[in-house]
């Protein structure tokens, strides 16, 4: 069995064995690059490694010695030779890139003899003994775990004690010192003495690296990136260049084009007389790589050359390592480069426009989820590099928010009035901070998930959201939070951001997002090719006009709760609640009636002709109940009732389980008024817009929370009747649908028999997830991060659907219904209608369109277009 391969053996598509440093250092060799020669290690062979309990073992110790004679042959040098030695790095690569996270040492080979062969065969002492001084704090950090930072101290020591501002003033002699300073810490560190013998510091670094691997930050990089455990890393042995010779030498990074805004035009940095890592490290400013144009006009055009060509080979933008030895230019690593949304964008777009990739190549290659970046404002680099961060919750609602925070939605609407900008901080958020979190500039709360009120809530209105940052103890009373002992009051200014979850103190500035003209490209493209509907989630007339901009083909939820809560209405719904008699009701029903028709005739107006799906009343009656003495008191004197009495009714309405209790199309079954109020509206509504803009309104009217096929049945012939009675008054022709969400597990099981009574499905993947699990939306949050991190689920069901479980459930319910009816339209209006995984799940599925809040719309379309290639 072969683990080890010259890099004239292997090829790009090697990644998986060789690594993609060492896949792609065999690449440009292939195509006559200039690369220095050397071998890699397999991804195999670290395996093996940690099989055998993290040993190599003798077969692969004998197969490194084989590719080293080899290499020694090509390079005309010898490991540890006294005239012309051989040096070569130890690098590191995953299949994967994990830039930074795993070690690499340079210099290798040398010891107290080839310093001195090195510095006579190039007749540069300094040059040989800062070559060594950089190997034993390399080598002594990676293989020996010896700190860095005592090794800095000296090098540090000796510059202040000389008045050097940098590392290039330091003279042989000065060096010299502190290679031998170098060698007393290590001697007293790990009490040996630095190892000598050139192939021992090969296999110890081999098998360092190997291990680094399984160093804490790569592990945690890997989880924060999905990235399998079990792939490994490579090892690449190659020989050195030398770009710490003198002036005439350097090292760099390149970007072929701009990273953060996709600008083709060649991006990067150098720094002369410098090895490996000095340029990242920012140990001197470096120059840009403009400036190598004046400094060595011919490495610079041999460069440009070489740029153009690993961009036409690998068709992507590269990020390029580079070192010149002597004004000799080498390749050192390439790789595709790590961009902005912004950046992705527009590269692709005009990739596509150079003929280096097609289109669908093009859609292939944007990280749907690196859309949200472009839509949403965000942090000032600089700005944020300086900022102090409090604490880290879930990163529910992305963008970037700054402002004073108050505790309740009215302290918050009175500051938002008086023009500043605020953050509404809570335990956590309730129907009625909805006014409160159109207000402010962001919401952060202690508790609750992903799919948290908050949550939901603010992803819908495309406001930043950080949700259950546990660390913060906020008492609402002493309108204050805690963060580790450290007071917050009303009016101090913290800064959130909803895309990575972390809490700032302080104001920190924001850019504003701006679309470029690759984005509508980009999606006009993805548009073309994609099967599958996109829909938006919207309650309100802006909400809709905002989802249109985004591309939304129609609403596919929209929620008439989020209406009652209105401040001028709340008490025309309490008195339906706390109504005595049938008939108390309906007269609290008729005064919401005009309100909640012009709420659907905004909505139209906002849509046009597209399609609009109505969900009636859902949420338990309970969260629509007075809260304080005042408010009780004046549902009590509107109602003519005492007090007491709307104690007792509050206290009577009190559910143990909301979710599962009475809710949904439980009420409308219990209160047909409401139903019969939420129809005409919807009909009435639909009636005057379509003649009024002389267009067509099909209104699409669902009911929640079906579980058995007779409850659609019953509440479909109060809608029918009410609905026909109106269009016959008005006489008009209108047609409207009556269909039902799927969201109990009873439904998806009885899917064919709800089929013969409604006109659609769709699937409220929320509620489906809480109950095929039986996780409480609300409180899973608590658990669900453990069940994560001990890989007990894969990740959170609430953000990505679950498609073993609740999945099949509504494969099973899409077959069924359409075993009815063929042509039944299905859609989904869960939070899960904007994840990019579970897109492509349902479109597998064959569903009719996906539904989610505004701002998703494009990574929508975008991952619906993905799904279809
Ligand atoms: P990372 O993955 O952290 O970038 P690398 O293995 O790419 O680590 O190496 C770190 C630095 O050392 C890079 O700047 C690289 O160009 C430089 N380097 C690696 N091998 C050699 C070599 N053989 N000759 C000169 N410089 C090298
Ligand atoms: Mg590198
Ligand atoms: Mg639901």
């Amino acid at each position: 069995k072969k683990y080890v391969y010259m890099f004239q053996e292997g090829n790009s598509k090697m990644k998986d064995l060789l690594g993609g440093k060492g896949a792609n250092l065999a690449e440009m060799t292939r195509i006559g690059l200039p690369v220095p020669q050397g071998f890699t290690i397999s991804t195999q062979a670290c395996n093996l490694f940690y099989e055998k309990g993290e040993k190599l073992t003798e077969e692969i110790k004998e197969e490194i010695y084989t590719y080293l004679s080899q290499l020694e042959q090509e390079t005309g040098k010898t490991f540890g030779s006294k005239e012309n030695p051989l040096l070569v790095s130890v690098r590191s690569g995953a299949a994967i890139s994990m830039p930074g996270m795993m070690d690499t040492i340079l210099n290798l080979g040398l010891n107290d003899d080839t310093v001195l062969a090195l510095a006579e065969k190039t007749q540069n002492e300094r040059f040989a003994y800062d070559s060594y001084r950089r190997f034993i704090q390399m080598f002594s950090d990676v293989v020996l775990s010896i700190p860095k930072y005592k090794f800095d101290h000296i090098l540090e020591r000796v510059k202040e004690e000389n008045n050097f501002m940098e590392d290039t003033q330091l003279t042989a002699e000065h060096l010299k010192e502190i290679v031998k300073e170098y060698k007393k810490i290590v001697k007293s560190e790990v009490r040996r003495a630095f190892p000598q013998e050139p192939r021992e510091q090969l296999l110890m670094a081999v098998e360092a690296v190997f291990a680094s691997w399984n160093n804490p930050r790569a592990i945690a990089y890997r989880r924060y990136n999905e990235i399998p455990h079990e792939i490994g890393t490579a090892v690449n042995v190659q020989s050195m260049v030398f770009g710490n010779m003198g002036n005439d030498c350097g090292t760099g990074v390149a970007f072929t084009r701009n990273p953060s805004t996709g600008e083709k035009k060649l991006f990067g940095e150098f720094l002369l007389n410098a090895q490996g890592e000095d340029v990242v490290a920012g140990i001197r400013t470096p120059k840009t790589i403009s400036q190598l144009q004046q400094l060595m006009p011919e490495v610079y055009d041999q460069f440009i050359k070489t740029t153009e060509i690993l961009e036409k080979h690998y068709r992507d933008m590269q990020d390029i390592e580079f070192t010149i030895e002597e004004s000799k230019l080498f390749i050192l690593q390439t790789r595709s480069g790590k961009r902005t949304a912004e950046a992705a964008m527009r590269v692709a777009v005009e990739l596509v426009e150079e003929g280096l990739i097609s289109k669908e190549e093009a859609i292939l290659r944007i990280d749907a989820k690196q859309l949200d970046q472009l839509l949403h404002p965000t942090f000032e680099p600089r700005a944020l590099e300086a900022a102090q961060m409090l604490a880290q919750g879930l990163p529910a609602s992305p963008g970037a928010a700054r402002g004073k925070i108050y505790f309740t939605a009215e302290k918050i609407i009175e500051a938002a009035n008086n023009g500043e900008k605020t953050i509404l901080v809570r335990q956590e958020t309730s129907p009625e901070d909805i006014e409160g979190m159109y207000a402010a500039q962001g919401i952060l709360t202690a508790r609750g998930g992903m799919t948290s009120h908050a949550a939901v809530v603010a992803r819908g209105m495309g406001k930043c959201c950080v949700a259950g940052c546990e660390t913060i103890k906020v008492n609402e009373q002493k309108r204050e939070f805690v963060i580790e002992g450290r007071v917050f009051t009303e009016g101090d200014f913290i800064s959130l951001d909803g895309s990575t979850g972390k809490v700032y103190r302080g104001d920190i500035a924001t850019i504003e997002p701006t679309l470029s003209g690759s984005f509508g490209e980009l999606m006009q493209w993805a548009d073309e090719i994609r099967s599958l509907l996109v829909r938006t989630n919207a309650d309100t007339p802006a909400d809709a006009r905002t989802a249109v901009k985004f591309g939304a083909q129609g609403i596919g939820l929209c929620r008439t709760e989020h209406m009652f809560f209105d401040e001028s209405r709340i008490l025309s719904v309490r008195k339906m609640i706390f109504a005595k008699t049938t008939e108390q009701r309906e007269k609290a029903l008729e005064e919401l009636l005009p309100v909640q028709r012009e709420d659907f005739e905004g909505i139209y107006e906002a849509m046009g002709e597209r399609p609009v799906t109505i969900r009636l009343l859902d949420p338990p009656l309970h969260e629509f109940l007075p809260h304080s003495g005042k408010e009780m008191q004046d549902l009590a004197n509107n109602l003519e009732i005492s007090l007491e009495e709307v104690k007792e009714i509050a206290e009577s309405l009190k559910e143990f389980n909301p979710m599962l209790g009475h809710r949904g199309c439980r009420l409308a079954i219990t209160y047909p008024e409401i139903t019969i109020m939420q129809t005409k509206a919807i009909i009435q509504a639909a009636i005057a817009v379509s003649k009024k803009n002389n267009i067509t309104i099909k209104p699409e009217i669902m009911v929640p929370l079906i579980g058995t096929v007779k409850e659609l049945k019953y509440l479909k012939d109060v809608i029918h009747e009410t609905a026909r009675e109106i269009i016959k008054e008005a006489e008009v022709d209108l047609d409207y649908l009556v269909g039902t969400m799927i969201e109990v597990p009873r439904a998806t099981l009885t899917a064919d028999e709800i089929a013969q009574e409604a006109d659609f499905f769709s699937f409220g993947t929320n509620d489906l997830t809480q109950m095929t699990f039986g996780f409480s939306r609300d409180d899973a949050g608590k658990f669900l991060k453990e069940y994560v991190e001990k890989d007990i689920l894969e990740q959170d069901p609430f953000q990505s659907i679950d498609q073993e479980g609740v999945g099949k459930l509504v494969e099973m319910a899409v077959e069924l219904g359409r075993k009815v009816k063929p042509d039944l339209k299905i859609g989904i209006c869960g939070e899960h209608g904007g994840d990019p995984e579970s897109i492509k799940f349902f479109h597998k599925t064959g569903l009719s369109y996906v539904s989610c809040s505004p701002y998703r719309v494009p990574i929508a379309r975008l991952s619906a277009a993905q799904a279809q290639i």
